[in-house]
């Protein structure tokens, strides 16, 4: 359905769960404490809030986390949201580590696409980022991902001044040879962790600048991503620039939280308890679903004077 501003509101970002076996040191401080489970939703919840989504027009899927592929039962989860009648796409945000063990059972079960984040090519920088993760495992996801033409493979890369800045042209270089699109997405002022945003943050025009072959793509600006490449190469670079080029005004999506709030844009601190209208039985989902995208902000305030950071972590909301 249509929100005040005509966007058409079809995608649903689903945080299965807020735990994660990396602590990535812009996302997840170390020791953070998880929800309770009995504040989580559960498998019966999120099927019934992509139902709700379902008859009022949303067709695409997304499930994240924390890390998604910890949660237990994720694959029956997934062969029952894409059974239901009208969603057309399930893919999946992960940062790929029980990936390899995981996949062909996934794709069985429905799962259409996935994403992956992979900020550093470099062993070392990888464990130090993610507290303690092995890049080998990131990398053979990537491959069985492309084995399995689960297309377009898509590589995350948040960009961070002093930590990754010196990997843009490895990370352009990826594509020359795989069918990949590796993004970079500018760091985003959420939470707290131990790469502050001030001190972190780097526009994405200095992938342009450090790459001056990159060729604009026509029809490029799909979904949030502006697509470019290098002529040849066989994959393609994309730059998410909610900061310096927001794309609010194509926003299409609805985001939530394991805990089950709905976030209508994920630079705000406004939540709506979906959870309480369901174990409460408050009103039918549909509704719920719709009066919230009434209230879809236009665009976020990132860059205003009256701007307050989100308060959770992405690891608590799904990115
Ligand atoms: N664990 C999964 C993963 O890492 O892909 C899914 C959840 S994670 C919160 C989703 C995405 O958010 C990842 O690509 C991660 O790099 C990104 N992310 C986390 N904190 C961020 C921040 N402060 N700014 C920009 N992106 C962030
Ligand atoms: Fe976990 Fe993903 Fe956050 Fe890293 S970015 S700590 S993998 S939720």
């Amino acid at each position: 359905m249509q929100d005040r501003y005509n966007r058409e509101i079809n995608y649903l970002r689903i945080s299965v769960t807020d735990k994660c076996n990396f602590n990535c040191r812009y996302c997840k401080p170390d020791n953070s404490p998880s929800f309770l489970e009995s504040k989580l939703l559960t498998d019966d919840e999120i099927l019934k809030i992509v139902l709700g989504a379902s008859k009022i027009g949303f067709n695409k899927i997304r499930l994240t986390g924390g890390e998604p592929l910890v949660r237990h039962g994720i694959i029956e989860l997934v062969s029952k949201i894409k059974a239901i009648d009208g969603i057309n796409e399930v893919v999946m945000t992960t940062n790929g580590s029980l990936l390899p063990r995981k996949i062909k059972e996934l794709k069985k079960a429905g799962l259409d696409r996935v994403n992956i984040s992979l900020d550093t090519l470099d062993p070392v920088k990888f464990k130090y980022i993610t507290g303690g993760g092995n890049i080998l495992d990131i990398l053979e996801s990537i491959e069985n991902l492309l084995l399995l033409e689960m297309n377009p493979v898509k590589i995350n890369v948040v960009l961070m001044k002093g930590f990754n800045d010196n990997e843009i042209m490895d990370f352009i270089n990826l594509t020359k040879d795989k069918e990949v699109i590796v993004r970079f997405i500018e760091l985003m002022p959420i939470g707290s962790h131990e790469f502050p945003f001030e001190k972190y943050y780097l526009s994405n025009n200095e992938v342009l600048k450090q790459c001056p072959e990159l060729t604009r793509l026509d029809n490029s600006h799909i979904e949030t991503a502006i697509y470019y490449n290098v002529p040849n190469y066989k994959g393609k670079i994309g730059l998410i620039s909610p900061i310096s080029n927001h794309f609010c005004n194509s926003c299409n999506r609805l985001r939530i939280t394991s805990d089950g709030l709905l976030k209508t844009c994920l630079h705000g601190n406004v939540e709506y308890d979906l959870l309480k209208c369901i174990r409460e039985d408050i009103e039918p989902i549909e509704d719920f679903l719709k009066n919230s995208i009434m209230l879809k902000p236009k665009s976020h305030k990132i860059n205003q004077k009256d701007f307050q950071k989100v308060d959770r972590n992405m690891y608590k909301i799904g990115g």
